[in-house]
C-alpha cells in the first residue's frame, strides 16, 4: 500500500446503522463502478454511510467539501511555486483517481457548473481525467469510484446540477431514519439513554412537520446528537436543546417559540 493510500484508508469500522437496504445496493453499484449520488437533507447520515462503505469495501476515501468559490484546479490540481521553480500538486480528485479511492464530493451543487463539468470524463466509459494545465491524461485506477452528495431541499432553478451531470449517476435517497433507528443512533452517538434519545427524536419529529411552514429544514439527526452530547456533559436538558436545537435553526421569534414549545413538551 502506498503512503498516500494509507493516509486515506479508514482503519476502524465506522458506526453505521443501515436504514433501508442501502448497503447492498451501494455494493452492487460499486461492483459496477457506477458513479453514485446520495440525496437527502443535511445531517441525515450520508457522509457516515460513505465512510462506512469505504471501510467495508476496503477502499481509501477522499472527501471534498464543495463550495461556490471552488475552481476546477481545486479538484484537479495546480502548479505551485517553490524555491526550485514550479511543481505540480495533484488535487483531491486526481489523487483519488490515481490511488483507486472512493472520491466523495460533498454538496457538489455548491460548486460552480464550470467546476462540476471536470468530473464528466471520469463518470463515463472513458474513466479519465485530463490535466489540461499539465498536459497529462490520467486513466482512473480500476477501483476508483466517484460519489456526490446532494440536498434536494436547497436547490433552486439557479443552482441545480445540470441534467448532463445528473444523468451520469445512480442515486440513493436518504431521509431521517425511522423513529426506532434514530433513537438507537442518537443514544449510541451521544451516550444518552434510549429514553432521552426518544424525547429528542420526538422534538425533531415536531420540527420536521414545520418544514415549509417557516423552517427550511427540520432538525437533523446530527443536531439531536449534539444536544445529547451536551446533556451527557452535564448541561441541563432545556439549555442543551436551546443551544443545539433551537438557536442554530432560526432567528424568527415565532419559530423559536414553536420549537421551544416542542422542547418544553418533552423535557
Ligand atoms: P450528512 O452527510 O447527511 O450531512 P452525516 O453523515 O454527517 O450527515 O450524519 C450526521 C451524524 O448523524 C453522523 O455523524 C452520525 O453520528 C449520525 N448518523 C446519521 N445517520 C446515521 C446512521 N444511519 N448510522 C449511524 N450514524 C448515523
Amino acid at each position: 500500500m502506498s503512503n498516500l493510500e494509507a493516509q486515506y484508508r479508514i482503519e476502524k469500522e465506522p458506526y453505521y446503522r443501515e436504514v433501508n437496504g442501502e448497503v447492498g445496493l451501494f455494493e452492487a453499484a460499486y461492483a459496477a463502478r457506477l458513479p453514485m449520488m446520495v440525496k437527502g437533507p443535511t445531517g441525515c447520515g450520508k457522509s457516515r454511510f460513505i465512510e462506512y462503505m469505504a471501510w467495508r469495501l476496503k477502499r481509501p476515501l477522499v472527501s471534498v467539501a464543495c463550495n461556490e468559490d471552488m475552481t476546477a484546479s481545486d479538484l484537479v490540481g495546480r502548479f505551485l511555486l517553490d524555491k526550485d521553480g514550479t511543481k505540480w500538486q495533484d488535487g483531491p480528485l486526481t489523487t483519488a483517481a490515481r490511488i483507486g479511492a472512493i472520491c466523495y464530493l460533498d454538496e457538489v451543487v455548491e460548486a460552480r457548473q464550470d467546476t462540476t463539468v471536470v468530473i464528466h470524463p471520469l463518470t463515463d466509459h472513458r474513466r479519465s481525467l485530463p490535466l489540461d494545465k499539465k498536459g497529462e491524461l490520467i486513466h482512473a485506477h480500476a477501483d476508483f469510484q466517484l460519489v456526490i452528495s446532494y440536498n434536494p431541499g436547497y436547490q433552486s432553478a439557479m443552482k441545480d446540477l445540470k441534467q448532463s451531470t445528473k444523468q451520469r449517476f445512480g442515486a440513493l435517497d436518504f431521509s431521517y431514519p425511522d423513529r426506532e433507528t434514530e433513537i438507537e443512533i442518537v443514544a449510541h452517538e451521544s451516550g444518552v439513554s434510549a429514553d432521552i434519545a426518544g424525547k429528542l427524536v420526538s422534538i425533531a419529529e415536531r420540527s420536521r412537520n414545520l418544514k415549509g411552514h417557516g423552517l427550511d429544514e427540520g432538525l437533523s439527526t446530527r443536531m439531536l446528537i449534539y444536544a445529547g452530547s451536551l446533556m451527557k456533559k452535564g448541561v441541563d436538558a432545556l439549555s442543551a436543546c436551546s443551544m443545539a436545537l433551537v438557536r442554530p435553526m432560526t432567528d424568527d421569534p415565532d419559530m423559536r417559540d414553536a420549537l421551544d414549545a416542542a422542547v418544553g413538551t418533552f423535557f
